[in-house]
């Protein structure tokens, strides 16, 4: 059956492909990723901007990964969101606090089950300081292969130098099991020798505070991204997005080209003035900085990620828009 197109219908056209056949636009693009919520009837979508490929590519990419690897993933939970997700994805750390008075779970790798946020006891793990991070680095039996040994970056064990290595095993059920783990990491190159004893002992995991620690990489910030350029879409329009300027923006999210600058501010101040923050919102703005256009997210807990969207250019007065997204209810103007 053919249709006849009305002069008002405009054709669609993917802003991240080009693509521009309607057979492949019959899904339609979240703004807000839906593992964080859906806005009464007002739920942000874009309908003809974004095709089908580009549609499954961030679902199965930078949403996931917000909705399950990042710390607002498992935050979101608290706030009557749920998951059918068991465990996080492996970008997220769950890490016991850095107390002595918990002995070998200071600092260890917590295991999280995310559907009723309960930590488990801790499995068995190798943590390794990296001495060019700063950071001590977890590896589980399944991800040992990912270890590669470098004394530069991990230091030496005590011999004829100084000892710089900082590195042990914990949580072993078993002697065996201890000993088995032992020698895999030995065949990555480590030379680490026995721990304590006590060391594969293990029990139920206390009632503490635990700790998340996410991954910023450019997977992290292409999911941030595209939120951000979706929300240009949508709420200034798909013709302002298909400008030359956003062009960095568009190929950064789809295709990881190029770099795009941002920063993370922790606060807890709303940077609207008059006005408190009523989480558990998340806050998008668009405005104008020095260097350029500036896109912000803001999660539940403050925490707010600065995207360098356009370099060198500005928005318009009228293309400043600042919008709360809170689960179950309309998206809220706050310019307004
Ligand atoms: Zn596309």
């Amino acid at each position: 059956m053919k249709r006849r197109a009305s002069k008002l219908e405009v054709p669609p056209l993917c802003i991240y492909c080009s693509e521009s056949n309607p057979e492949f636009f019959q899904g339609v693009e979240h703004v807000v990723p839906q593992a964080f919520g859906k806005f009464s009837d007002q739920t942000p979508t874009l309908v003809g901007a974004v095709c089908d490929d580009c549609n499954k590519h961030f679902a199965n990419n930078g949403d996931l990964l917000l909705g399950r690897g990042s710390i607002h993933g498992v935050r979101r939970l608290r706030y009557g969101q749920t998951t059918t997700r068991k465990y996080p994805d492996r970008r997220l750390h769950t890490v016991f606090p850095d107390d002595p008075a918990l002995g070998p779970l200071r600092g260890a790798l917590a295991s999280l089950r995310m559907i009723d946020r309960v930590i488990e006891p801790p499995a068995l793990q190798l943590r390794i300081l990296n001495l060019q991070t700063g950071r001590t680095e977890f590896y589980l039996r399944h991800d040992l292969d990912k270890l590669h040994y470098d004394p530069t970056i991990y230091g030496v064990p005590a011999g004829d130098e100084p000892a710089t290595m900082q590195v042990r095993i914990d949580f072993a059920n078993s002697r065996e099991e201890l000993e088995d783990f032992t020698e895999l990491v030995r065949l990555r190159g480590v030379p680490y020798r026995s721990g304590p004893i006590e060391s594969y002992k293990v029990g139920p995991a206390p009632y503490v505070d635990v700790e998340h620690e996410e991954t910023i990489d450019d997977a992290y910030l292409q999911a941030l991204a595209k939120i951000l350029v979706n929300f240009a879409a949508k709420y200034l329009s798909v013709q302002e997005v298909l400008q030359q300027r956003w062009s960095a923006a568009r190929d950064f999210v789809r295709w990881g080209k190029g770099e795009l600058s941002f920063r993370l501010v922790e606060s807890r101040e709303c940077n609207i003035p008059g006005r408190e923050p009523r989480w558990p919102g998340i806050i998008i703005s668009l405005w104008n900085d020095p260097k350029g256009v500036i896109g912000s997210i803001k999660f539940y807990d403050g925490a707010q990620y600065d995207l360098l969207l356009i370099v060198g250019q500005s928005l318009r007065d009228d293309q400043l828009i600042t919008y709360e997204f809170i689960d179950g209810r309309l998206p809220i103007n706050l310019a307004e």
